[in-house]
Parts: C-alpha cells; structure tokens; sequence
C-alpha cells in the first residue's frame, strides 16, 4: 500500500489508542493517522460502521488502520489485543489509554458493579496494556504512553466517585511510568481534558435538562458556566493536536506530565 503520509511526523510508527471508535479516541487516532502513523482501533460499536470507518482512515490517509475487539476491562482479551497489534503491525509505539466510562451516583448509592467497571477499565486497563507494550518500546528504545486523565485527575466533583478515584490513580500511574522510564526513549504523560462534547458528555447533557426541566442548549450552557471558564466544549481535533505534540520528538523531555487542556476549568 502507498503511504500518502509517509512524510508525516509519526510516519512508521504504530499507534494504539483504546476507546477510538468515538468521540476523544478517535479524534486522536485520525491526528495519528494524518501524520503518518499506522494505527490499531479499539472500542465498542456497529461492526459496519467500524468496518467503513477503518477503510475510511486508511484511504484518507494512506496508512494501514486495524481494528481489535477487546473489552479493557478483560485482561486476557487486553493481552490478545497487544499480540494482535504486534503480528499485524510490528508493535505497539505509541500506546494512548483513552478507553473510559462514568456514571453519577453519590457514594453511599454507588452500585458495586459500576465501581469496579469503571476502576478496571479507567484505571487498571491502562496498568495491563502498559505493562505489555513497554517491553516492546523498551527494545526499540522509543515508545510513547499517553494516558487520557481528566480534570477529575486534578479535582472533584460530587457524584463520581469511581471516575475521580479511577483519574486520580491514573495520574498517579502515569507518574510511576515515567519515572521508570526517565533515562530511555519511551515517556508516558497524561492529557487531562475539560468537558468534550462526546457521548459520554451527552449524557450529562441530557440528564442536567430532564432534571432542570431545560432544553438540551441550556443544558449545555448550564454545564459549561459550571465548570469551564471559556464557555466552550474543548473538541477531539484540539485533542489530537496536543497527542500529536506529546508523541513527537519534539517533546522527548516531557515526562511525567498531566497536560490541561480544559478551557481554565483548574485555574479556578
Ligand atoms: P466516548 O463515550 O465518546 O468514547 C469512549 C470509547 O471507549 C468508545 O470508543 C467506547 O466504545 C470505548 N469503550 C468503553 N468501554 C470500553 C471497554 N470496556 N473496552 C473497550 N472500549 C471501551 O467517551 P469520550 O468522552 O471520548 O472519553 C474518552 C476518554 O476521555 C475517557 O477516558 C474519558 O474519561 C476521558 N475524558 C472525557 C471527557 C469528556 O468531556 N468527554 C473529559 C475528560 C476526560
């Protein structure tokens, strides 16, 4: 296959982004894509829409796009998933942590079943696919681990008690990652986002107009009056700039970071 992007940034390397078949992940994985990187899919959805938008990234730009089906919240499903990637496109270079679910409920009401879902695949699936990929970046003495915290890494909020836990460890792990890693060619760097439109935020939308009796636009406004200074949902294309940045060599000294990008949410 021609590589219309061989000249991109990221050209020949292979890039792994969990929970890219929507909002933040895909967004990240089409940056990837536009500067040249081949790139494994992961994430739930409608295999034809996965199918089109798998062959839709390759022909747009030039690079080999595969898709693996692994819940991040199964470790031996994680482990087939970085095999998968390492017989299909010779590894894994740049491991970006994306995949993630939240629910809203107050702690003592919290059901057990949603604390460990979230913690297993917010938290612990980044642990296992780092685990398995940073042998392979170690051999190659260049890798990048990019972990999608959020805010809620930095701060809280009333009500998500297994989200804020699960984003603060991941910072915490991202922390570990670097440290380890400081004197080779692999850094690992977490990218904490304000609120993006994507579905997981929608939901949050929907629920703040039923419960506020307001329409869908206010429920936006009331959101983001909140909590984000800017008055603006930051988007998956500024998201993918900024992975791109954290992946480039240009950002070799980087290291153990939690980049906000959340319209001021945390200068408050
Ligand atoms: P989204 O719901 O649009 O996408 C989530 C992706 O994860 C989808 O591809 C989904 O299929 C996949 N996924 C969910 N459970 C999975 C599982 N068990 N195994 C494999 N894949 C799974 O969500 P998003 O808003 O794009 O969020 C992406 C990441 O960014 C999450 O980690 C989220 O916590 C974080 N984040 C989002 C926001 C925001 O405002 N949207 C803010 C800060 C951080």
């Amino acid at each position: 296959m021609t590589n219309k992007s061989s000249s991109g940034n990221l050209s020949g390397k292979t890039a792994l982004v969990t929970g890219s078949t929507s909002g933040i992940g895909l967004g990240i994985a089409r940056r990837f894509a536009a500067e040249g990187a081949n790139v494994v899919l992961n994430g739930f959805g409608d295999a034809g829409a996965i199918d089109t938008l798998q062959a839709d990234l390759a022909k747009e730009f030039g690079v080999q796009v595969v898709y693996h089906n692994a819940d991040m919240s199964k470790p031996a499903e994680i482990e087939a998933m970085i095999k998968f990637a390492d017989d299909k496109l010779g590894g894994v270079d740049i491991l970006v942590n994306n995949a993630g679910i939240q629910f809203v409920a107050n702690i003592e009401d919290f059901p057990i079943e949603k604390w460990d879902a979230i913690i297993a695949i917010n938290l612990s699936s980044a642990f296992h696919t780092s685990r398995l990929a940073l042998p392979g970046m170690r051999k190659k003495n260049w890798g990048r681990i990019i972990n999608l915290a959020s805010t809620h890494g930095l701060v809280a909020s009333a009500g998500k008690a297994a989200y804020v836990a699960a984003k603060h460890g991941l910072l915490g792990l991202t922390k570990v990652g670097a440290l380890e890693t400081a004197t080779t060619g692999i850094t690992v760097n977490a990218i904490c986002p304000g609120f993006v439109l994507t579905p997981l935020v929608q939901k949050q939308v929907d629920d703040r107009a039923a419960k506020d009796g307001i329409s869908n636009d206010e429920a936006k406004k009331a959101l983001l009056s909140d909590k984000q200074p800017s008055g603006e949902f930051v988007t998956p294309e500024e998201l993918g700039a900024l992975a791109v940045f954290l992946a480039s060599d240009a950002a070799r000294q980087v290291r153990g970071a939690a980049w906000n990008m959340d319209g001021g949410w945390v200068a408050q």
